[in-house]
């Protein structure tokens, strides 16, 4: 039985973060009737997309003290997705007055989430400069309630406040993954995560290994290809005997996994080259991080594995005070944070019911079982890929709103495969202007 108007409830909610996730969740939060505030210890909204020159003081990121940077874009970059494809779906990303490129720079998306904020005047919620350090339960035996303190403007302003929900949007792409190299304590070159690669200058007749198979190794290689003298890159997944020079480059190598390191800079592939190497840059993606969160064990990650996540958004212990959007990954991202905002939104307002905490210990159950079955390591858990779309449309359902537009998997899905094919041209040359126009279509409804 749907729940009576009288027994929809407005709740106080803490948002934490303000890019892509932390943004929509407040549009969606706001439109249900529920009492917002965001909290961003940046000063502006868009979180990765907000670009610097600075890179922290460790180049790995491994010093737990270190200041941290919170984007890991660098000078270059381009989206990986099509405009159209990319953006909140209804609120289309399409060109405005600055980069008109399908594929465009990442002050394109900055500019477009600033839009966004501004259009649905979310800033009026947000508390800039502030920072949340402790997110815990406010009574012991939990009624629910969380204890939220924050301090602003540099530790300056301390607040502990208590809120009814929390909803976690902290992104999860600061704390780096490293890949273990055997004898690395004793190379003498240097190392460096993707996180802090910002330009190719610094890499002039060097010679550099990338480890990774990631669209960062991809686009990073080539970018510094045109300054250093030598790029390697080393795949954990590539065959042993991968050893391929890149068709379009003089100097750029693609090779199986590292198999050890030594004394005097050398570095041996499994493919037995062995090569002199000034840097090596881990482009071996982030670790889920919540320095903030005292749940007490309710919610852990173990291996990359945040759980136990009911849909990858609620604990079932917690829920539904208690919420993360983001963590599903090789997605798109922007209309998968959009969905489950509004899914949360109206669990929260009592509009949508969740199954009993025992029935959701058992969906995620199954799903560990499933993963398992089909050998797929606890780290890939959130991994989503193909499988996003069928989750979207779960989510859609139960909100009561439309599935996933056919064009727009099918625009994933042609993106990715052109991605793979032809790396260096696929973001300025394709096919499917079809879809484009099916795009541009749905897009009328909101861009008149
Ligand atoms: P973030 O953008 O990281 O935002 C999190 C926010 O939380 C930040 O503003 C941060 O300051 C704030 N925060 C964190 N902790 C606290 C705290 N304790 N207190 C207060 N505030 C806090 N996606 C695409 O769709 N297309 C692409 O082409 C694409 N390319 C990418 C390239 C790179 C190099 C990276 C790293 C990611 C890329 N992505 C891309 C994915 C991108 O991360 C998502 O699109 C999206 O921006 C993630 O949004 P988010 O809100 O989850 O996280």
């Amino acid at each position: 039985m749907a729940p009576s108007l009288s027994s929809i409830r407005s709740h106080h909610v803490a948002v934490i973060g303000a890019g892509a996730a932390g943004l929509v969740a407040a549009r969606e939060l706001r439109r249900e009737g529920h009492s917002v505030v965001v909290f961003e210890r940046q000063k502006q909204v868009g979180g990765t997309w907000i670009y610097t020159d600075h890179v922290e003081p460790d180049p790995l990121s491994v010093d737990p003290t270190r200041p941290v940077v919170h984007s890991s874009v660098y000078a270059t970059l381009r989206t990986n997705l099509p405009r159209e494809c990319m953006g909140y779906r209804d609120f289309p990303f399409v060109a405005r007055s600055g980069d008109q490129r399908r594929f465009p720079s990442h002050g394109e998306v900055l500019a477009y989430l600033q839009e966004f904020a501004k259009e649905f005047a979310i800033e009026e919620v947000i508390r800039f400069e502030t920072a949340v350090e402790r997110v815990a339960p406010a009574t012991e035996g939990g009624n629910g309630k969380w204890r939220v303190e924050s301090t602003e403007k540099e530790k300056r302003v301390r607040r502990d406040e208590v809120y009814d929900a929390v909803v976690v949007c902290n992104g999860h792409y600061i704390e780096p993954r490293l890949a273990e190299i055997p004898g690395i304590s004793s190379w003498p070159g240097k190392e460096m995560h993707s996180h802090n690669y910002r330009i190719p200058e610094p890499f002039k007749d060097q010679v550099v290994v990338l480890i990774g198979n990631s669209a960062s190794a991809v686009d990073i290689s080539r970018d510094i290809a045109g300054h250093a003298k030598e790029v390697h890159v080393a795949g954990r997944s590539n065959p042993a005997d991968t050893f391929i020079k890149q068709p379009g480059y003089s100097n750029l190598w693609m090779h199986s996994m590292i198999e050890l390191v030594n004394k005097d800079g050398s570095v041996v592939f499994q493919n037995g080259q062995t090569i002199l190497v000034d840097v090596i840059m881990h482009c071996t993606g982030y670790k889920y991080h919540f320095p903030f969160l005292e749940t007490n064990g309710s919610v852990t990650v173990d291996d990359n594995r945040v759980g136990p996540l009911y849909k990858h958004v609620f604990p079932p212990e917690l829920a539904p005070w208690l919420s993360f959007i983001g963590i599903p990954w090789q997605v798109v991202p922007f209309p998968l944070f959009e969905l489950q905002s509004k899914w949360i939104a109206g669990v929260l307002s009592g509009r949508i019911m969740l199954p009993s905490k025992e029935d959701m210990m058992e969906d995620i159950k199954s799903l560990y079982a499933t993963l398992e079955a089909q050998g797929i390591q606890k780290r890939y858990t959130h991994r989503m890929g193909i499988a996003q779309f069928e989750y979207n449309d779960w989510l859609a359902t139960q909100c009561g709103c439309p599935g996933t537009e056919e064009w727009r998997k099918e625009m994933y899905l042609t993106t990715g495969v052109r991605k793979r094919a032809k790396p260096e041209t696929y973001r300025d040359e394709w096919e499917d202007h079809h879809l484009i126009s099916q795009a541009s279509q749905d897009f009328s409804l909101y861009t008149h």
